[in-house]
């Protein structure tokens, strides 16, 4: 399955703390979702939480994904989840290296893994990518060129073709929006992203991956990034548990054409 249209994640982390908590506000955005006619949304929960939210019957436009999968198929790796496990739930969508999967001690490698395991069950991947800090001498962007280039390096042209790209500076990740990146910033960025994948990968792949912003995305600042940012949709941490802020966030992404 490949995507063509803008795109919204919520990265639910290690939140909500019931399954009750997590229908309610899943349902919630089962019903904002219905009426979208633009955008697809995709929900990444817990694992626990999976199964049972995947139970549900959902708007075609609403699919299911995790935080995190391993990067090998089957085997002895106690407390992992692979590829195949989640596909098997029916949910779509992986997030794979997160900036605090990396903090954890994730490589670039790991991450390169990562993306072929999930495409070989059938999951879409999004990669994040994202500097820790930005500097006058513009170190960032090498940091930036480097994370992108390994964690691509080596998959088969059917992979690279469509991939998700989730920017996500790291200092812009858990704030609110007055410190999230401006949206001039945002579309700066982006360009040098697909310019690095044009030299490496090709211009043909670069024209066909999809950005998304990550990094205090609020109701606040979602118009401005979707209008200015040069981005295909977002992906969204703590405003996607507030059922109705998500709401208009999605609003926000499913109006810009
Ligand atoms: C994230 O961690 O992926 C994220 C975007 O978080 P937040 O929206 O809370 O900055």
């Amino acid at each position: 399955m490949k995507r063509y249209r803008n795109l919204v994640v919520a990265n639910w982390k290690m939140n909500p703390e019931s399954i009750e908590e997590a229908k309610r506000i899943f349902g919630s955005i089962k019903k904002n979702a219905e009426k979208l006619k633009n955008i697809d949304v995709v929900i990444c929960p817990p694992f626990v939480f999976l199964e049972n939210l995947a139970k549900d019957k959902r708007p075609k436009n609403l699919y299911l994904g995790v935080q995190d999968i391993f990067h090998q198929t089957k085997g002895a790796f106690t407390g992992e989840v692979s590829a195949e496990m989640v596909r098997n739930t029916g949910a779509q969508y992986v997030i794979v290296g997160h900036s605090e999967r990396r903090a954890a001690g994730e490589t670039n490698e790991i991450v390169n893994r990562k993306i072929t395991v999930a495409f070989e069950s059938g999951l879409l991947p999004i990669l994040c990518v994202g500097e820790k800090e930005r500097d006058r001498d513009g170190n960032h962007l090498e940091f930036l060129k480097t994370q992108i280039k390994e964690c691509l390096i080596g998959l088969h042209k059917k992979y690279l073709v469509g991939i998700t790209v989730a920017y996500e500076p790291i200092w812009a990740i858990g704030k609110s929006y007055k410190e999230s990146m401006s949206p001039t910033d945002i579309h700066e960025t982006t360009l040098f992203i697909k310019k690095i994948i044009g030299e490496y990968f090709g211009r043909d792949i670069a024209n066909s991956i999809h950005i998304l912003y990550g990094g205090s995305v609020e109701v606040e600042n979602a118009g401005a990034i979707i209008k200015l940012g040069n981005v295909e949709g977002f992906l969204v941490g703590h405003a996607s548990l507030v059922a109705e802020e998500f709401g208009e966030i999605l609003k926000v992404a499913d109006a810009k054409r």
